[in-house]
């Protein structure tokens, strides 16, 4: 594999696109929103000057991995030679499958096409195309260039062709593949989100504040952020999302998203990439929220 795709510019799109593009693949960054691909862009050049200074990387490592990307704003533009397209566009059923079925129609008959999706159904997403053997999960963490794990869901029809060459591009990646079996949430939404909401009713029942449950948490459990923090790190639409799967996927009310995320959510307050969730982001550094909206 030397061609990829990533559809999708956002928080884990550019990440991804990163990382390909520092292993010497070629990438075709794919959004929808100009906006949103120099945003991404800019996010990789950050990315890759912090490495620079860090001496983790020389500059030539920074200019070759900038001169590997290429960037569209169609999808029927840029995957026309991709041996493997990756979809991490936002975390929406309808959203994938037309993606899905518009990647199935224009791809080659031997292009493999992923998605990170943090927990819509792989099996679901492969019935759209033509293809369902060669439709995958591969689910990086946030932030890709630093996090080892890549989640490989098989969906209940991929190969295990397709499989094994993904967990050893997985590793070419210098990451560390684990191959789960597709059910909502897969392994590492389904035990952190339930943290994550029970977290987000302990501060709308009143039991703590923001930096009361976080520091508990870190300090009480050596977690590297509290779970408010990282809910606004990965996007508290995400959260929803991926609690609202859940619950519909297992019928159990234990999944219910806290009504306070649902509210936030609707108020636009989505975390680090609004400005403001559980703390505000618009001063560079994370502040609390000085407004008492929560309860
Ligand atoms: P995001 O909201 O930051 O970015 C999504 C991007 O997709 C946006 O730039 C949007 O313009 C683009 N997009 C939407 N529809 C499109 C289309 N039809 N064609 C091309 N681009 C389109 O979202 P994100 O946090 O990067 O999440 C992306 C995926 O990764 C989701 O499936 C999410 O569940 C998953 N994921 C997220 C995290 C996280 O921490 N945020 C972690 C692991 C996996």
């Amino acid at each position: 594999m030397k061609n990829i795709a990533v559809i999708g510019a956002g928080t884990m799109g550019n990440g991804i696109v990163h990382v390909f593009a520092q292993n010497g693949f070629n990438v075709a960054m794919i959004d929808l929103s100009e906006k949103a691909i120099e945003k991404g862009l800019a996010t990789i050049s950050k990315n890759l000057d912090r490495m620079v200074s860090k001496g983790n990387i020389k500059e030539a490592d920074k200019v070759n991995t900038i001169s590997n990307i290429k960037t569209f704003t169609s999808i029927k533009n840029g995957i026309e030679n991709a041996d493997l397209v990756i979809e991490a566009a936002t975390e929406n059923t309808e959203i994938k499958l037309s993606i899905f079925k518009e990647l199935d129609a224009i791809c080659k008959p031997d292009t493999i096409l992923a998605s990170n999706t943090s927990s819509i159904s792989i099996t679901k997403i492969a019935s759209v195309t033509k293809r369902s053997e060669k439709i995958i999960g591969m689910h990086f963490m946030n932030p890709v260039p630093v996090m080892k794990l890549v989640e490989i869901i098989r969906g209940y029809a991929t190969s295990d062709e397709v499989t094994f060459s993904i967990m050893e591009l997985a590793k070419r990646l210098n990451k560390t593949p684990v191959e789960v079996n597709d059910y909502p949430g897969f392994v590492a939404n389904r035990i952190l989100m339930p943290m994550i909401n029970e977290s987000i009713y302990t501060l709308y029942e009143g039991v703590a504040g923001v930096a009361e449950i976080d520091h508990v948490m870190k300090l009480g459990m050596a977690h590297p952020m509290g779970p408010l923090q990282l809910a606004d790190f990965i996007g508290l639409d995400v959260c929803l999302s991926i609690l609202e799967v859940m619950y519909k996927g297992f019928g159990n009310p234990k999944y219910a998203p806290c009504p306070l995320l649902v509210n936030m959510v609707t108020a636009g307050r989505l975390g680090v990439k609004s400005g403001e969730g559980f703390y505000s982001y618009t001063h560079g550094n994370k502040e609390l929220v000085v407004s008492n909206s929560f309860c």
